[in-house]
C-alpha cells in the first residue's frame, strides 16, 4: 500500500506538469468583439497560439488552480 504522502508529491509534480503544458505565451486569435489581433496571454497547448489562440488561464489552468466557475 502506497504512503499517502507519496501520493501528494506525486498529485503535485503532476499538476507542475500540466502547468508546464498550460504556460502563458503571445498568441493571436479572435477576440470578443469578433476583430482579430493580439491575444496576450494565450496559452501554449490550448487552441493553435499563432493563430486560433486560447486566452491564458485557459480552461485547463483554472481547473487546476480550483477557479473553474462551471
Ligand atoms: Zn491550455
Amino acid at each position: 500500500m502506497s504512503d499517502p504522502i507519496d501520493l501528494a508529491a506525486i498529485r503535485v509534480d503532476q499538476l507542475d506538469r500540466v502547468r508546464d503544458l498550460h504556460r502563458p505565451v503571445p498568441g493571436q486569435g479572435y477576440l470578443p468583439d469578433g476583430g482579430y489581433g493580439d491575444i496576450a496571454p494565450s496559452c501554449s497547448s490550448c487552441g493553435t497560439p499563432g493563430e486560433y489562440a486560447v486566452p491564458w488561464p485557459c480552461p485547463t489552468i483554472r481547473v487546476v488552480d480550483g477557479k473553474d466557475d462551471q
